[in-house]
């Protein structure tokens, strides 16, 4: 076992830290109240490689693997607390990967380079108005294969980037049933634009955080995309959709990471120059002692994120590890790191007092930022938990049946 990073893992971190701390982290206010990521910033990440940078080259990605993936994850969360940029990242990286692995040829070559250089955008699409978490029983939308057409009908909801996807032109890998009676084995993954897409019609959402991308919902009605759309084999989008959320969930990791220990820091400057009682506030052990325990909470998260990246990187390099051993290191990520970052900006927010209840101070960001991570974005907190006792116990203590990542 090695815990030293590489030559090459500490140069790109040195190359995203320096480029996040010095063009994201000053305008992560402006985003925030703008509710827009500037176009200027969208181009600069795409030179340095940091739009779906999971993608192969030759679509214009960087080819990194997960552990690089993360790493620029928590540079970004670091930089960017409200998480806009970081989620904006993630979901292409997650997502991306996953097009770039079961897309057809010719659909990743009208869409791919297009993401990658920041033209267009790439998202994900399976939540619906019945619920997110039960896929089997929610999803109701279905694709019907007419001549050399597939044709869907249905509605999404909650769905990240739909302004930008509208906006820029891109994709949603959006999650529809091919045969409604095989259960999980009846979905299909479908590779759905959104800009000038009479058929499809957008809404969108007022989110509580994350201001800089935005959520919302397309209904569609009949809407007819060719045959090279649909993602991988019919009948296996509920796999490659488990394979995408085990993928998204280190990322969140890796970004809970950044931004609990961008907090953690603000807290410890905050509390070595606040004077309380005649010395600063670093002094009392009331204040000390919970700074000492987020710090080791926030180095456990990195351990639990790092090695559900090696543990991604092993599975599609070595193929060394199972799908079930990722499906468990990821819903561990997803389930630690995102309360935990909540917990340390909430607890700095303390520290900070007053100001940290206004907009002078960026923690207010970080709490509603984050709040969508463990609220549900990519799985909720609930779900994690089923999905590590489906692993530590056996899939025949599951509430339901719904056998993930059994292929
Ligand atoms: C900001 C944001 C962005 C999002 N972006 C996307 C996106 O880009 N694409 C997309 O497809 N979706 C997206 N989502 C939706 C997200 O995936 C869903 O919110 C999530 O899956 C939960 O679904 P739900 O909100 O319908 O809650 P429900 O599924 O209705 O769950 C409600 C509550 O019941 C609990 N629960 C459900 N089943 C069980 C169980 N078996 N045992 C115990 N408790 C259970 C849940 O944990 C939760 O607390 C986003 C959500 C948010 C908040």
């Amino acid at each position: 076992m090695d815990f030293h990073w590489t030559e090459e893992q500490n140069l790109w971190r040195k190359t995203v830290r320096e480029f996040a701390q010095k063009k994201i982290k000053p305008r992560v206010r402006e985003i925030d109240t703008k509710k827009k990521i500037p176009e200027s910033l969208i181009k600069e990440m795409a030179t340095l490689g940091l739009l779906a940078p999971t993608v192969p080259k030759e679509y214009g990605g960087a080819g990194i693997d997960w552990t690089m993936a993360c790493i620029a994850a928590e540079e970004l969360g670091r930089a960017d607390i409200s998480l806009a940029i970081p989620v904006l990242y993630l979901v292409e990286a997650a997502w991306g990967f996953i097009f770039s692995r079961y897309g057809t040829p010719q659909a990743k070559a009208e869409y791919l380079p297009k993401v990658t250089s920041g033209d267009a955008f790439l998202g994900i699409a399976v939540t619906e108005p019945e619920g997110g978490s039960d896929i089997v029983g929610a999803v109701k939308t279905i694709a019907v294969k007419k001549g050399d057409k597939w044709v869907l009908a249905g509605e999404k909801i909650f769905i990240s980037g739909v302004a930008e996807s509208r906006a820029w032109g891109g994709i949603h890998l959006t999650l529809a049933k091919t045969d409604p009676e095989a259960g999980h084995k009846g979905f299909s993954f479908f590779a759905i634009p959104l800009k000038e897409n009479l058929q499809v019609k957008t809404t969108l959402l007022e989110d509580m955080g994350r201001m800089g991308i935005s959520t919302g919902g397309f209904t569609m009605e009949n809407v007819e995309i060719p045959l090279q759309n649909l993602i991988g084999d019919i009948n296996k989008g509920f796999y490659y959709s488990m394979e995408g959320f085990s993928a998204a969930r280190v990322l969140i990791g890796a970004t809970c990471v950044g931004a609990s220990e961008a907090a953690l820091q603000l807290g410890a400057d905050h509390i070595k120059t606040r004077k309380a009682f005649g010395r600063p506030l670093a002094m009392f052990e009331g204040i000390q002692f919970p700074f000492a325990d987020h710090f080791v909470k926030i180095e456990g998260d990195k351990l639990l994120t790092y090695r559900a990246a090696w543990f991604l990187d092993q599975m599609y390099t070595k193929k060394t590890t199972t799908h079930h051993e990722v499906a468990l290191a990821a819903a561990m990520c997803k389930l630690s790191a995102p309360l935990h970052a909540f917990a340390v900006m909430n607890e700095v927010a303390d520290w900070i007092g007053a100001t940290a209840y206004t907009k002078e101070c960026d923690i207010e960001m970080g709490v509603r930022g984050v709040r969508s991570y463990s609220i549900g974005a990519e799985g909720t907190m609930n779900i994690m938990r089923t999905i590590i006792a489906r692993e530590l116990l056996g899939k025949e203590f599951l509430p339901y049946t719904q056998p993930q990542q059994d292929k």
